[in-house]
């Protein structure tokens, strides 16, 4: 039936990269939570309410539906029915999101969903609170890191092939560390390494490298 793979780690370390991959290798569903927390800050952003308007973002955030789709290169993300696939990733959510997912009803209502679709079986999940908060009991879980410069880079040149618009690499660079900042020191379930989580240094390994490492510490 398969088990529970947590990752969690900050910003751009690659983890719904390895997660995807990992999933697919083990026939398990994958979910990537950061895109859930983007699909609230979307559907915030597309209301026009303002990021302090915290009990109407509570409220939407129970009212949605957010959906996800199995696809290639990437697994499509809707709102409501709608594809917001690529909505998601522009700029506006990454200097947004942190703030929606501070709010703590929005994460109790995040982790209800997320614990459900775990529930199926097999899965690998990558957020930022998996392994502490959303998955306490999973059997595997890797807190993934590499340096800010290259997860910067890695983000540059991800966001250059999908044809997102970017900031300048050092502007990336500084986007990611504030977001991590902000992921890190929030009262509710911050970003944080699990005591019993293995930690992964990707600065120097090719994204093949993390998934033979993390499918040989599911086989354990
Ligand atoms: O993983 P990604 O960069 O898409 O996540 C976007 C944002 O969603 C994070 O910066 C964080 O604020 C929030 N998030 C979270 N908990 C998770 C996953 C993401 O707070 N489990």
């Amino acid at each position: 039936k398969g088990i529970q793979v947590a990752i969690d780690g900050p910003a751009s370390a690659g983890k719904s990269t390895v997660a995807k991959l990992v999933a697919k290798r083990f026939n398990y569903v994958y979910c990537d939570t950061g895109a859930m927390y983007r699909v609230v800050t979307l559907a915030a952003l597309r209301h026009g309410l303002a990021m302090d308007a915290t009990d109407q973002i509570i409220q939407l955030a129970r009212q949605i539906k957010i959906g996800f789709k199995p696809g290639e290169p990437e697994q499509r993300v809707y709102l409501d029915g709608m594809e917001v696939t690529q909505d998601i990733r522009q700029g506006e959510i990454d200097s947004n999101v942190s703030t929606v997912a501070a709010i703590p009803a929005v994460r109790t209502e995040m982790t209800r969903q997320q614990r459900e679709i775990a529930a199926a079986g097999g899965i690998v999940m990558d957020g930022r609170d998996i392994g502490t908060t959303v998955l306490p009991d999973a059997p595997v879980k890797i807190f993934m890191v590499a340096t800010a410069h290259e997860r910067a880079r890695r983000r540059y040149v991800e966001n250059q092939a999908k044809g997102i618009a970017t900031v300048s690499l050092e502007d990336l660079q500084k986007e990611i560390e504030l977001r991590d900042k902000k992921d890190s020191t929030r009262a509710v379930s911050p970003l944080t390494q699990a005591p019993d989580a293995i930690r992964l240094d990707t600065t120097k390994l090719s994204i093949d490298q993390v998934v033979d490492e993390i499918s040989k510490i599911i086989k354990k």
